[in-house]
């Protein structure tokens, strides 16, 4: 069993995949500057776990405090989630995102490098594909960044493949990753949306919860079967897994890969209504609006790649998702009959 450093462990999709990775027995080393995640994580994640895992607060773009984390905590490898991830924001504030998640990234591989730690496993997007041309798309396809986040991703996904093609990684893994939805079942972690949800999912808890008056469907004249955009949902506990056995592969295996992680299910957004409205019993009114800039009409991935080599496949449909997501946003918001 490995030991095992995650950066932005405490975040939504890290805090996830520390469950998985201990349910499987590695030992998981928590680093997070806790910008976008609650402090009491980790007393959640032992809660769900029994374990309590050492947590480091530092910032990845301090290489020294890197170098410290690792040396006092030898890992076998990395699972690098921290980056910050608002497409909006990116554009918003461009030196911010290539600091943030290029220089940090950087300064992460550094630290790495000194400690001679050389496996990695990587959190990028699927959104380095753009607007495809078709769906399902394959890890092959051309990538077409259309947001500074976006750009970062393929950025530091190249940096990863250059180190790995110069033998300076061993493993690698930069795994594409749909639309994340979803909490742990026992609604103990999730995510922590602050501000307005600009996402599907959290924006739809919302309003089921009575705190927002009704869903914005941005565009019902996409050319898609009902015309209101497509997307591969994925639960959070099937990708928590997916990075648990991408892991695996990676210490077996001295190989760089780039890996696409989804249902390979294309989901329109009133699919998504209409299941979380039949799963929970709670009403999502709706009300048809305009195009939201920048959003593309369709995309889902195909998962062959990550069956093949990790061996993985998404068990958890879209019922599974609406229900953990509700269950969860409803216990957050106090409400007690779910
Ligand atoms: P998140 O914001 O919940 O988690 C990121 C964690 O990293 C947070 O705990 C944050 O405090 C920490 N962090 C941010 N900058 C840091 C820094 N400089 N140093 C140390 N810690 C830092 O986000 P998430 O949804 O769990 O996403 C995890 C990764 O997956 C990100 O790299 C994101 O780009 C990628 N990703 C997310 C999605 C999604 O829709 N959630 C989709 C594709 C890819
Ligand atoms: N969407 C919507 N209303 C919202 C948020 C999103 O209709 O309040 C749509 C959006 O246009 C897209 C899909 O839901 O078709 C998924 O959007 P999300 O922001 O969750 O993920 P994205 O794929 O854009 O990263």
């Amino acid at each position: 069993m490995a030991n095992v450093l995650l950066t932005g462990g405490a975040g939504y999709i890290g805090s996830h995949t520390a469950v998985a990775l201990a349910e499987r027995g590695h030992q998981v080393v928590i680093l997070d500057n806790f910008r976008n995640s609650q402090r009491d994580v980790p007393d959640r994640l032992l809660r769900l776990t029994g374990k309590s895992f050492p947590v480091i607060e530092a910032d990845i773009r301090d290489t020294a405090a890197c170098s410290a984390a690792l040396a006092a905590h030898p890992v076998d490898a990395v699972i690098h989630f921290a980056a910050l991830k608002a497409v909006g924001e990116s554009e918003a504030d461009p030196l911010l995102y290539y600091d943030m998640n290029i220089i940090g990234t950087i300064r992460l591989l550094e630290a790495m490098q000194a400690q001679n730690i050389r496996r990695i496993v990587f959190s990028s997007s699927a959104t380095v594909y753009g607007q495809p041309d078709t769906s399902p798309i394959l890890e092959n396809f051309p990538t077409r960044v259309q947001s500074i986040y976006g750009r970062t991703k393929l950025v530091m996904e190249n940096l990863i493949t250059d180190l790995a093609r110069t033998g300076k990684l061993l493993a690698a893994a930069n795994l594409r990753y749909v639309n994340p939805v979803g909490a742990h079942p026992s609604a103990v972690i999730g995510e922590t949306p602050t501000g307005v949800p600009n996402n599907l999912m959290p924006f739809m808890c919302q309003v089921a919860t009575g705190q927002r008056e009704f869903l914005s469907v941005f565009g019902n004249d996409y050319n898609t079967p009902d015309g209101t955009g497509v997307r591969d949902y994925i639960h959070v506990v099937d990708l928590a897994n997916a990075h648990a056995l991408a892991l695996e592969y990676l210490l077996a295996n001295d190989v760089a890969v780039t890996v696409n992680l989804g249902t390979g299910i294309g989901i329109s957004v009133l699919d998504l209504v209409n299941a979380f409205e039949k799963t929970t019993g709670r009403a999502v009114p709706y009300k048809i609006m305009p195009r939201r800039p920048g959003d593309v009409a369709s995309y889902f991935a195909n998962p062959g790649a990550a069956e093949k080599l990790f061996g993985w496949k998404a068990a958890l449909n879209v019922d599974d998702m609406c229900r953990d997501s509700w269950t969860w946003e409803a216990k957050r918001a106090g409400i007690n009959d779910v």
